[in-house]
């Protein structure tokens, strides 16, 4: 038996290395990388750049304080501010952190204006994280389940629905934030209608509450874009990162623009590893790469692709529900659970996911080549029919 806590229930296989959009495990049998550990690693592994960045940082410094200034830092939140749209950006270590620091700086946005018990607009099917206040915003009872009492101070709507959030304006004046993934990922890959991103932000605007985007899985390129919110077209005024962020070097970011910049000041939060000058670094390399190598563009087309391809081969296979995503965020909804066919892609050597217990998810790596996208399908789709066949 393992010592490793049992909050996951791995599968039975370890890996050793990987190169580009393949892993290969102890045993030396390969797996073609569609999930990328979750939407991590947007570089696919062991990328040279990024080898040689962190090797190369790893021997001038890996870490000092926050309580200095650092470099790596600075130069990662003037990139990401360039790219974004924002002012500031607080550095955290992974998607939780950075989402628990939007939530605080909600309160404390609130505070300042007087409201006492500020609360924050949060949506069905939304993942948010695990620590206490993320996952009070999550929407999965499984996930809540036995860690009550759950953070007060939120409010659940559906997703996509305008005037439910009108509804809440209306009733309940200690809103201070609308907090939302663009593309909802661990809830199943949900898009809704750009009108509803764009009624936010002008309901927000009217309320003089913070638009709040939980990018860490939608954002970092993953949709075509730099950030999912500019595939809507809005602007939020905080937007939280990690996932992609560091390509597999634990690293998350809080942005801040609007009215939500300029709120924080010493010891508000903080954080001991936070943007240190390596995962900074990677960071930095990480969003280098991805422009040099053109991956957004390569994102949208080569997501489109999948799509398309499934959307052929598939056509007609009674029990598929529907194919959707945008750029290399894919779901192919079944119309029954479909967990098992993890481990039979797995056996195939096919790294593919599946939430919400009817979603089959792909997450691959941003430099997916269209001769692995045209694999991937080739081999999933057999799958997908063999399981709704059985
Ligand atoms: C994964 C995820 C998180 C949590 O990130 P961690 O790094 O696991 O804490 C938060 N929000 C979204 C949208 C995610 O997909």
């Amino acid at each position: 038996m393992s010592h490793v806590m049992n909050t996951y229930a791995r599968l039975p296989v370890t890996f050793s290395h990987g190169k580009g959009c393949r892993l290969y495990d102890t045993e030396g049998k390969e797996y073609l990388d569609a999930l990328s550990g979750i939407a991590v690693s947007t570089l696919g592994h062991a990328h040279p750049k990024l080898v040689k960045a962190i090797a190369d940082q790893a021997g001038r410094m890996l870490h000092v304080s926050n309580l200095y200034r650092i470099a790596e830092q600075e130069q990662l939140a003037d990139k990401l501010c360039a790219l974004s749209g924002m002012q500031e950006v607080f550095f955290s270590n992974s998607g939780a952190e950075a989402n628990e620091a939007a939530i605080k700086l909600a309160r404390f946005y609130g505070h300042k204006k007087g409201i006492d018990l500020p609360t924050v607009i949060v949506m069905e099917k939304a993942f948010h994280g695990r620590t206490m206040a993320t996952v009070s915003a999550t929407a999965n009872r499984k996930a809540q389940a036995g860690f009550e009492p759950l953070l007060s101070g939120f409010v659940r709507v559906p997703f996509g629905d305008l005037a439910a959030i009108q509804a809440v304006a209306e009733e309940n004046k200690n809103v201070v934030a609308v907090m939302f993934e663009i593309i909802q990922g661990e809830g199943g890959i949900h898009l809704v209608d750009p009108a509803f991103y764009r009624g936010v932000r002008e309901l927000c605007d009217a309320q003089g509450w913070l638009m709040m985007c939980d990018e860490v899985q939608c954002g970092m390129g993953r949709t075509g874009k730099w950030f999912g919110y500019q595939t809507a077209g809005v602007q939020p005024d905080v937007a939280t990162l990690a996932k992609g962020l560091g390509s597999g070097v634990p690293i998350g970011a809080c942005m801040v623009g609007g009215k939500a910049a300029g709120l924080f000041g010493p010891g508000n939060h903080g954080s001991t590893f936070g943007g240190n000058p390596l995962v900074s670094t990677a960071a930095l390399t990480t969003l280098a790469v991805m422009e040099e190598e053109g991956l957004l563009d390569n994102a949208a087309r080569i997501g489109a692709l999948i799509r398309q391809e499934f959307a052929t081969a598939l056509a007609g296979q009674a029990g598929v529900v529907d194919i959707r995503g945008h750029g290399l965020m894919i779901g192919i909804e079944l119309d029954r659970p479909c967990g098992e066919l993890v481990g039979k892609a797995l056996a195939e050597g096919l790294l593919i996911n599946v939430t919400a217990d009817t979603v089959v998810r792909f997450l691959p790596p941003l430099i997916f080549s269209e001769k692995e996208a045209r694999e991937l399908v080739d081999r999933v789709a057999p799958l997908i029919k063999a399981f709704l066949a059985g």
